[in-house]
């Protein structure tokens, strides 16, 4: 037995030597990744966001450790940007690119074919997608472009509903600590921080202190939140408590309103508002005089007092509906930035909100 052991000593030592090269040649390999991953020389990651919207969230969750672009302005119709180069030289050097999905960014796929830079190809670790695990509304059977039809994935304009927003967070952030695991806890602290705002803007502090932020958003998808709200606590009502944009809107619950586009199905959706119509028949297509026509007799018809166009979009067609039902169309940016006041995701709710209520009384 002993002879055995010193017959194999030197083959154990082998084995431990041996070990500890392959051990510390991951090591070397895991700090090329990190060096790669963190992008700039001076290791602060450099990421670059379709919309306003998206730039605003990943601000807030990567802090100081990343540069954060985005492409489109605030202003612009998120469906149609005009594929510049100073945009692919802006992904060329990107760690991350976080982008919606479901086609709304269709433009990308020029500049990002240009920029040469695959880590943030679709599927690479540099590439979020904000829109997995949304609940997708107004999901199409079978997609169709013949038609002119752009929303062909659901209905895109997911940022419209400030749920939405802690699903996104949450995408933003799995993408930063697969690109930059070391600072992982950091921008899972960021990300907490963020959806308590959400939670608080939405309900309020009162309902937040007393429940999860979480069971009341559950609550409100589900349509079960103000039967809920009705039971009693601690001697009165639970609607008492409520507070934050839904309590701004709930004299507005079951209000209806037509739309220029469909942008704002989300909002509309949270707040419990009614759209009885849209001036374009299906999204991108332009209103055809007869449909427009169909939309004046039901606005006329079921006294409809509010139109919620996109600022972005062109407003002749807007204008002769106003002028001809005495609707008022009201024109707000759809994202960040898209008004010079609008610094977050949280001032445009606020500006949407207080635009609406203004108009619909
Ligand atoms: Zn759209």
């Amino acid at each position: 037995m002993y002879k055995l052991a010193t017959r194999l000593k030197p083959i154990l030592l082998f084995i431990v030597l041996s070990g500890s090269v392959i051990l510390s040649g991951q090591n070397r390999q895991q700090n090329r990744n990190q060096q790669r991953y963190r992008g700039n020389s001076d290791e602060t990651l450099n990421i670059i966001c379709s919309f306003s919207d998206y730039a605003s969230i990943t601000k807030r969750i990567v802090g100081s450790y990343g540069n954060v672009q985005h492409i489109a302005h605030g202003e612009q119709d998120p469906h149609f940007v005009s594929p510049k180069p100073s945009y692919s030289m802006m992904l060329r050097d990107a760690d991350l690119w976080i982008t919606t999905g479901m086609d709304l960014e269709v433009w990308s796929t020029t500049i990002l074919d240009k920029a040469r830079n695959r880590q943030i190809m679709d599927g690479e670790i540099g590439f979020v997608s904000v829109s997995d695990g949304v609940k997708v509304l107004q999901k199409v059977e079978k997609a169709d472009r013949t038609e002119g039809d752009i929303h062909l994935m659901g209905n895109p304009h997911i940022t419209t509903g400030p749920l939405n927003w802690k699903v996104i967070a949450a995408n933003i952030t799995t993408g930063l600590i697969k690109v930059d695991p070391s600072n992982a806890s950091y921008y899972q602290a960021n990300m907490e921080a963020f959806n308590d705002q959400v939670d608080r803007a939405m309900f309020g502090d009162e309902l937040i202190d007393i429940f999860k932020g979480e069971m009341l958003s559950k609550l409100l998808e589900n349509n079960t939140l103000f039967t809920f709200l009705e039971e009693e606590y601690q001697g009165e009502k639970l609607i008492e408590k409520l507070g934050g944009w839904l309590k701004q809107m709930e004299p507005l619950r079951g209000k209806k309103i037509v739309a220029y586009h469909k942008n704002w199905v989300y909002f509309i959706e949270t707040f419990d508002l009614e759209i009885v119509g849209y001036i374009e028949p299906k999204p991108g297509i332009p209103p055809s005089a007869k449909h427009v026509q169909h939309m004046i007799q039901t606005i006329h018809d079921q006294n409809i007092k509010l139109m919620l166009v996109a600022s972005y979009f062109e407003k002749s067609s807007a204008r002769m509906i106003e002028d001809k039902t005495g609707i008022k169309a009201v024109y707000l940016p759809l994202f960040v930035q898209g008004s010079p006041e609008i610094n977050d995701n949280f001032q445009l709710v606020d500006y949407w909100i207080d635009q609406v209520k203004m108009h619909i009384q």
